[in-house]
């Protein structure tokens, strides 16, 4: 049996922040699928690259609008447009070939085992390629293996033709309707790339708005943009049933709870993951109630080690404290400062969240709601991204205009939360991410000089007035 230091279950994102920290040590990955996990090849990359596409198609037909071009361009195919762009999707998403990714974890001395593992006992794991099975050892076990989508239960919905995020981003289809379950960042991501190629889009969404867990300005926004892009949205819309649509069975009808119904050749289930955590035997690590499945995560502690367990650390999707890349090589890294004999301890203050739509929204920390829900003593500014220069410049229109919503704690007088929609929001969303997580006090961060004409000057106006009730 080979020994080896460290072993990581999946190679995905938080894997890869993994291993890239871990110097001098015996490491193997074990992989079932690809070496790079779901980022590259169907989620974050090729979802950014239709984005991107549908988002160049937005600009071009308001071409004449901004003087770009005299009149419309003749002979628009969106069908064509789509193959095209799927053709790019598909170049970003390396054609779904992991050997190059798989190359450069072996070029950096990782031992890189194909197959499905599975926890034999601690410091045992077994994998197995469908053809044989090999027993490795380990000092520690890393269990990056990430999250899967959950399809809700609703009666019927086996049997009409629905979609995971997975098949969207990997298939060639362009429906010419698609119902999209779940208004939450993927769904909102996904109706915007579709509604681009002129599928007729309807999003069903059962809370009573779109991305529930953000502040409600930012869900209004996101309905009303998706709007401007063509996109049917319908909150508070519970799903009863799902039947197959006509004779030929080609289609589906979602009847929904207040008695509508919405009819859609495909259905996008986009109604959330769970981790993976069921069926790798990690009840043998004395980890009880993961096989009941069901939204249990691997719940890990500060440093990122499994609670319950010796020599067992988790990082990504799979920990479910807040399912982002940018999460998984946070704590991968975490993992890996630890294996090398650092304390590192992971500090999730300033977390970004983003939705890649055009306009993006882009949010940190807590939302008004959620510091209330901690008993902060909260104070908040708002700002009409519409009242920049830079919105007049660009052209960004009502929808597009967005808004700024800050969150401060009155007692320690720094910003706890920040939420953006607004053009290129992911990006300067960054200043006030780095204020909450070093604690800049609000009268600081109100001092800073912004470009002119730039979105980033909306956290003038907002932070000078906290900082001025703040004084008080
Ligand atoms: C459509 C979509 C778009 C997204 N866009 C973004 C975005 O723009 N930005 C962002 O930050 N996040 C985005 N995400 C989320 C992001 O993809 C995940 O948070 C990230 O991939 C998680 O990384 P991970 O390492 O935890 O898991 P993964 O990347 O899924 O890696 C886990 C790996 O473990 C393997 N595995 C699992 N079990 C076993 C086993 N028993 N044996 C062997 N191998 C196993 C799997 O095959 C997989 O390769 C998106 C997600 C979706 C679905």
């Amino acid at each position: 049996v080979d020994q080896f230091d460290v072993a990581i279950l999946g190679a995905g994102s938080a894997a890869e922040a993994v291993w890239s920290g871990l110097h001098g040590r015996a490491v193997a990955a074990v992989e079932m699928a690809r070496v790079g996990g779901e980022c590259p090849y169907l989620a974050c990359m090729p979802s950014k690259a239709m984005l991107r596409s549908a988002q160049v198609r937005a600009l071009l037909a308001q071409a004449p609008a901004f003087g770009a071009l005299p009149e419309h361009a003749a002979g628009d195919d969106p069908r064509a447009a789509y193959a095209a762009a799927r053709e790019r999707r598909d170049r970003i998403a390396e054609g779904r070939d992991d050997s190059e990714a798989a190359r450069s974890l072996r070029d950096r001395g990782v031992t890189l085992l194909r197959g499905r593992g599975r926890v034999v006992r601690p410091g045992v794991l077994r994998v197995d390629d469908g053809a044989h099975a090999t027993e490795i050892g380990c000092r520690d076990l890393v269990v990056a293996t990430g999250s899967e989508p959950v399809t809700p239960p609703v009666p019927g919905i086996e049997a009409v033709p629905t979609w995971t995020s997975d098949d969207a981003l990997a298939g060639a289809e362009l429906p010419r309707s698609l119902a999209i379950l779940g208004g939450g960042p993927v769904g909102c991501e996904l109706a915007q790339v579709f509604a681009a190629f002129g599928s007729r889009v309807v999003v069903v969404e059962a809370a009573d708005r779109l991305l529930s867990r953000e502040e409600p300005e930012a869900s209004a926004g996101m309905r009303s943009l998706l709007e401007a892009s063509g996109v049917e949205v319908r909150v508070g819309a519970a799903v009863a049933e799902a039947r197959v649509a006509g004779p030929s069975e080609e289609g589906a009808v979602l009847l929904l709870e207040s008695g509508a119904i919405v009819e859609a050749e495909r259905v996008l289930v986009a109604t959330g993951r769970r981790a993976r955590v069921a069926g790798m035997g990690l009840e043998t690590l004395g980890l009880e109630g993961l096989d009941a499945g069901a939204g249990a995560s691997l719940e890990v502690d500060e440093r990122c080690r499994v609670r319950g367990a010796e020599h067992v650390w988790a990082a990504g999707d799979v920990t479910g404290v807040a399912p982002f890349t940018h999460t998984a090589t946070y704590q991968g890294g975490i993992v890996a400062r630890n294996l090398m004999g650092e304390d590192a301890v992971a500090d999730y203050r300033a977390l970004p969240r983003a939705v890649y739509t055009h306009p993006p929204l882009a949010a940190a920390g807590l939302t008004v709601a959620q510091a209330r829900e901690q008993g902060l003593s909260v104070e908040t500014a708002r700002f009409d991204l519409a009242e920049t220069a830079r919105a007049i410049t660009e052209g960004a229109g009502d929808a597009e205009g967005g808004c700024l919503v800050l969150v401060a704690d009155r007692r320690e007088g720094v910003l706890v939360g920040v939420t953006a929609l607004g053009p290129h929001a992911d990006e300067w969303l960054g200043e006030a991410a780095l204020a909450i997580r070093a604690r800049v006090p609000v009268a600081v961060a109100a001092e800073v000089v912004h470009p002119f004409p730039s979105f980033s000057e909306a956290y003038g106006p907002p932070l000078r007035e906290l900082a001025r009730r703040l004084a008080r």
